[in-house]
């Protein structure tokens, strides 16, 4: 990481500028002095950095310019003294504001100059400050209405540039806003924990709770926007980056702004607290956008994420690989896997890639794998059935198994050729497994298994079960049984999505102990892994979501770059790509150190994607009418969300779940 670290960051200005409630009182000039000191208007043209510090600025409340010097340092490049003279605070720049009369700048009273920027091909102008008068408003410190001197600096410049400096300080303004919510939201989550009504404390009311982990969902994915988009300046996709970054802040900020309030009720409200300063500052900041409107297209093409090294080349390889396979059919309604497409992927060994060498793996992580299953769900491949199974099944055996177990299982998972259906859930057993009845009991040296199972995927055609039984004295222990033993009865039911799914009826079905995966009584430890492999699974949901985006765009056609209508489809595609982006976080390698929290991610990138995809279905029939409902893509997609918000553990379970890890007590 170069330029100042964010813990440097938040010593200084906690020194120089103190609490968001002092904004309207804090020193400004002692801070630029400070900052310029600690290198804050030299960081060495890395955006990535730069937005690092206006985010922290945007915490304590404050209008330090530093996106301003970092645009006035691009624009003025060609005159080493001017950019030696910012970096040495000898020059004070800030950008004038898009605004009818005279310019109005922030910290007019405290910069030396201003920069005016052309919105499209023109001339870049700086000029120094005669005079400026605070325009007292929603701001806090105010904006300035200033009077300039001749220029002292002129620079042409393109459309292209011009272009360019928009997005740059869009972004930086969306940046600060960000910072601002951040913080709100974090003084709201510390409310929450805190104070305490009726007798407990106010975040263990559910609409309390929710709020605050849609709140941080939200966020995160903000976050992971505007990250990536400081990583991307520079690169073709670095504007469309930006560009959903804007649009995620945009759509989250003044919700969370709006959020924190509500939790902080009377405490936040008055001007003591920090509350009202970051809400000034967040407002003032976005209130800055709509006059600066981007160049060009808003229907952002959404930018492959930035990868680990691994998983970037595991995806480069994986569309080769499908490039040499020619023509794949795609899965645009739910339906059987496709047996030659599930045979190339296994011949490739796509299918195995996560589980260990010794077991005919090759020891893939998790953001090698997420990476595949994202292009597999992407393109709707026919394979995700036994996709699913080498990743959870296969994964299971490979680590719990018996060698006899692996020798017999994991070559036919890795061909694709065994279908093997999920038998946890029961009639009284959803979210909470731990109240599952099925139970096996020791007979001799075989299990007897009595009970039912319910809403088992494609369980009719599978040729084992992979099913959770309880067992004495007190614990689940994991079995894999073929799916056609005496005692076994199989009822298939249509899911309004199409997917079949099963009641299984087990009576007293007698199998042996070799059936057994893991430790007897030892069957949450293994499930909890198995999980991890569905955690790519889920992970790849974005994948989806981005399908959908997709086909809504494709089924609009010119209509799409309608004014009514693009702004919409902006905000979808930034929702799109921070689920994708909290996916890619949420599997970071093995050891990376990301990988704290990888739960708490996967969780919200479950949640985002699911909600965006039902979202962005209900969104189609409103924009395109009967069309959507008619058979094709749009309208199966409608009928997926509700399922998709269910499986993989229900979004309330989601939320809860990410809850505890904030530290909320339960609902
Ligand atoms: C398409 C599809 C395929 C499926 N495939 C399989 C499969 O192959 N194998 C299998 O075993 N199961 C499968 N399931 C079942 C799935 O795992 C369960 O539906 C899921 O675990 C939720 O359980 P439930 O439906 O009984 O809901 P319940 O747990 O009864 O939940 C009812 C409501 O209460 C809420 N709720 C429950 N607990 C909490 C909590 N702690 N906090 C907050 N809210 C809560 C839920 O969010 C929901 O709104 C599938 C389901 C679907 C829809």
């Amino acid at each position: 990481m170069s330029g100042p670290s964010d813990e440097e960051v938040e010593k200084t200005l906690t020194r120089y500028w103190g609490r968001p409630a002092r904004a309207a009182s804090a020193d400004l000039d002692v801070l630029w002095s400070a900052a310029a000191g600690h290198g804050w208007f030299d960081l060495g043209g890395s955006l990535e950095t730069a937005l690092r510090v206006v985010r922290g600025t945007g915490r304590f409340a404050c209008p330090l310019p530093v996106l301003d010097a970092f645009v006035a340092a691009d624009v003025l490049a060609a005159r080493p003294d001017l950019t030696i003279a910012m970096a040495a605070d000898a020059v004070r720049v800030v950008l004038a504001g898009p605004a009818p009369g005279p310019p109005l700048a922030e910290a007019g009273s405290t910069a030396t100059h201003v920069l005016e920027l052309p919105a499209a091909a023109g001339e870049a102008v700086l000029r120094p400050i005669e005079e400026a008068t605070p325009a007292v408003g929603l701001a806090a410190p105010p904006w300035y209405r200033i009077v300039t001197g001749e220029p002292a600096e002129t620079v042409p410049v393109s459309e292209e540039t011009a272009a360019r400096l928009t997005t740059l300080r869009r972004l930086g303004l969306a940046a600060r806003a960000l910072g601002a919510a951040e913080r709100a939201h974090e003084l709201a989550l510390a409310h929450a924990r805190t104070r305490r009504q009726f007798g407990k404390a106010v975040g263990g009311f559910g609409a309390v709770q929710q709020r605050l982990v849609d709140c941080h969902i939200e966020l995160a994915g903000a976050a992971a926007l505007v990250t990536e988009a400081g990583k991307r300046h520079g690169d073709a996709c670095g504007p469309a980056a930006a560009r959903l970054a804007v649009a995620q802040v945009l759509r989250v900020a003044p919700r969370v702004q709006s959020a924190a309030h509500r939790t902080l009720a009377a405490a936040g409200y008055f001007e003591e607290h920090d509350a009202p300063w970051l809400f000034r500052r967040l407002h003032a900041d976005l209130a800055w956008l709509p006059a600066l409107r981007p160049a060009g297209d808003d229907v952002a093409d959404l930018p492959d994420p930035l990868l680990p090294p691994a998983a970037e080349a595991a995806r480069a390889e994986f569309r080769r690989f499908l490039a040499s396979v020619g023509p794949v059919p795609e899965a645009i309604e739910p339906r059987p896997d496709d047996p030659a497409t599930v045979g190339a992927l296994a011949a490739g060994g796509w299918l195995s890639m996560g589980w260990p060498v010794h077991a005919g793996g090759r020891d893939a992580g998790p953001d090698e794998s997420v990476a595949v299953q994202y292009e597999i769900l992407r393109r709707r491949l026919p394979v995700t059935a036994a996709v699913a199974v080498a990743a959870t099944v296969g994964t299971a055996i490979a680590r719990y198994g018996t060698p006899a177990q692996r020798d017999l299982m994991l070559p036919a998972i890795a061909r694709g050729e065994c279908q093997v259906a999920a038998a946890y859930s029961e009639p009284d057993a959803g979210s909470d497994l731990a109240a599952l009845a099925t139970t096996a009991e020791r007979d001799g040296p075989d299990w007897l298994i009595t009970g039912r199972k319910a809403w088992c995927s494609e369980a009719h055609r599978a040729r084992y079960l992979w099913l959770a039984a309880r067992t004495e004295p007190s614990g689940i222990t994991l079995f894999l049984i073929p799916a056609d033993l005496p005692g076994i009865a199989i009822r298939p039911y249509v899911a309004l999505s199409s997917q079949v799914a099963c009641d299984i009826t087990l009576e007293a079905v007698r199998v042996p102990d070799s059936a057994r995966v893991g430790p007897a009584g030892g069957g949450w430890e293994v499930l909890t892994d198995v999980l991890g492999g569905e955690r790519a699974v889920l992970g790849a949901m974005a994948a989806s979501a981005q399908a959908v985006l997709d086909d809504l765009v494709a089924a609009l056609g010119p209509r799409a770059s309608a004014e009514n209508v693009r702004p919409t489809l902006t905000e979808f595609a930034a929702r799109v790509q921070a689920a994708r982006l909290l996916a890619v976080a949420a599997n970071m390698p093995t050891g990376s150190s990301r990988r704290a929290g990888a739960a708490r991610l996967t969780s919200a990138a479950k949640v985002a994607a699911s909600e965006v995809i039902e979202d962005l279905s209900l969104a189609a029939l409103g924009l395109l009418g009967p069309s959507a409902a008619l058979p094709g893509p749009l309208e199966s997609a409608l009928r997926l969300a509700p399922g998709g918000i269910i499986a993989g553990g229900t979004n309330d379970v989601h939320r809860g779940l990410i809850a505890r890890t904030l530290g909320l007590p339960p609902a």
